[in-house]
């Protein structure tokens, strides 16, 4: 899947980051059955006819989101008309929907936590130890018109502590598929386990940064701080990207997270009217200042369409969100998903509306009957939201560039070895490449945007003064190079190009299968 350009960068045009996520639910259950298991991750209509034509499966897993449901439908047809013999098993949060069973030809729809369902159904040890597979965090980065090569960066690691979350917040589609309000799953329980864990991979990933996929990491705080512990016993100078809530945030200092190397940070700011404890009593505008000020990338989310939003009052509260300055910005439309309780307020109230699931998923317009802004209206003010967030604070690229700079100037010289490392490294970027894609930045943005262009221009004056010849030379070489491919982008994505994953294919446990049919 595409996150960022779906629901967090798509206004920003050839600057928006574009990278895929490979589907870490079905990888997980793979890493944790002893029988031999196949994963396609992406496959086409031809690739999954051909896989199940070629090869006999007792069981057919297929995962899928709510909007993909006719995918799931139609590769249930092929399962069935070509490997008749297979049990088809149906999970992902497809499984929400009403009346899912008359919509899909499947043996089994399986709700929630999918490792322990198919360890008890194959009768293997649904209590065995959780195996993490070596997930790296996306693939395919693209950016300004240029795709990145594999292993520049240093990608991170995804890791996956725990799934659910306690909070429980109406609208929270992961959080209910979990157990909803007060319930998750703790995959690792100690930090001494998330410890063991990530320096394994670390060493075998060659990774010094970890994309902590869990719905809210540091409200887990003493698990958080054991690991940080561990870290410093070992010196771990390493980066995590995690999410949070703005409460379990404050329960740390911000000298804590930054020992923890929390380096991008997820935090849902959803309305300043919005009643959720979360949020309850907090400046979130302060807070996300004060984080950005150490050196912290946030990715601010903010939901359009609660319910008192009125056609009047909608302007003030999008300038409220961008007025965080975050570094980047979800803008989500308030939507009952399946599986939700909004979902079930809604159906009580008889306010959903009849709309295709394919556009269930909070980035076109309300599936609901809204008390003041029509649907119609949900889609303009949605759009209005991306593009002010852009106009105001300008391409994410040069907002993570100015964070990090702030985090560097922070923390160069900061006594302790681990944190000063930690910045050396994150900045190095920014004496090359992204200095060269200010350089663009600035020229592309000029005509457009002149006030967001000199911002960039002084930023990169500023980065330039820091760190002398090298980002220069890099924005002379390469800098036109970039502004070349960014319009050349635009042009393509303004025909409509989309870019879509590539299959892949992994086989786990075959000499197993091999050694049972010899
Ligand atoms: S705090 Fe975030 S992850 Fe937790 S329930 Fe609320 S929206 Fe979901």
């Amino acid at each position: 899947m595409e996150l960022y350009h779906n629901q967090v960068t798509r206004a920003q045009g050839a600057f928006s980051l574009r990278m895929h996520h490979r589907s870490w639910g079905i990888l997980m259950i793979q890493a944790n059955l002893s029988a031999p298991a196949t994963v396609l991750d992406f496959p086409t209509r031809e690739i999954f006819e051909r896989e199940l034509l070629e090869h006999q499966y007792d069981i057919i897993g297929i995962s899928s989101i709510v909007v993909n449901v006719g995918k799931v439908r139609e590769m249930c047809r092929i399962a069935r008309t070509v490997s008749p013999g297979s049990v088809i098993v149906v999970g992902g949060h497809v499984t929400a929907i009403p009346g899912l069973e008359a919509m899909i030809d499947s043996d089994y729809i399986v709700r929630g936590d999918g490792i322990s369902w198919m360890r008890r159904y194959l009768g293997e040890d649904e209590a065995a130890p959780i195996q993490h597979p070596h997930l790296p965090s996306s693939f395919s980065l693209r950016v300004m018109g240029i795709r990145v090569p594999s292993g520049w960066n240093s990608p991170a690691a995804t890791i996956i502590p725990s799934v659910g979350c306690p909070m429980g917040c109406n609208f929270c589609t992961t959080s209910a598929f979990f157990g909803g309000k007060g319930r998750f799953l703790n995959f690792y329980e100690t930090g001494e386990e998330l410890f063991r864990l990530m320096k394994e991979m670390e060493s075998a990933m060659k990774v010094r940064s970890f994309f902590v996929m869990d719905e809210n990491f540091l409200l887990h705080r003493k698990r958080a701080l054991e690991l940080l512990e561990r870290m410093k016993q070992e010196a771990k100078s390493w980066a995590l990207y995690v999410f949070s809530s703005a409460h379990a945030l404050l329960r740390y200092t911000i000298e804590e997270l930054v020992e923890l190397g929390v380096s991008w940070l997820w935090m849902g700011l959803e309305s300043p009217r919005a009643a959720y404890e979360k949020v309850k009593g907090i400046d979130t505008l302060r807070l996300a200042r004060e984080l950005r000020q150490h050196g912290i990338k946030v990715l601010g989310s903010t939901i359009v369409g609660m319910e008192h939003h009125t056609p009047e009052n909608i302007g003030g509260e999008i300038e409220h969100a961008v007025a965080h300055e975050t570094d980047f910005h979800q803008f989500m439309l308030y939507t009952p998903m399946p599986g939700t309780p909004l979902y079930q307020e809604m159906t009580a109230q008889g306010r959903l509306l009849d709309v295709p699931l394919a556009d269930i998923h909070g980035q076109y317009q309300f599936n609901f009957r809204h008390p003041a802004i029509s649907r119609e209206d949900s889609q303009k003010f949605l759009d209005w939201a991306f593009r002010r967030d852009f106009e105001r604070n300008g391409p994410s690229l040069f907002r993570i560039c100015r964070t990090t700079l702030e985090g560097w100037k922070r923390y160069r010289n900061h006594p302790d070895p681990r944190i000063r490392e930690r910045f050396h490294w994150e900045v190095q970027n920014l004496k090359g490449a992204y200095n060269a894609a200010l350089w663009a930045m600035e020229r592309r943005l000029k005509h457009t945007n002149d006030v967001v262009s000199r911002q960039v221009r002084g930023l990169r004056r500023e980065i330039e003064k820091e760190f002398g010849l090298l980002p220069r030379l890099a924005a002379a070489f390469f800098g036109p190079v970039l502004l070349w491919t960014s319009g050349r982008e635009d042009r393509r994505l303004a025909r409509g190009h989309t870019y879509e994953p590539r299959t892949f294919i992994e086989r786990r446990n075959l000499a197993l299968a091999r050694l049972e049919r010899a």
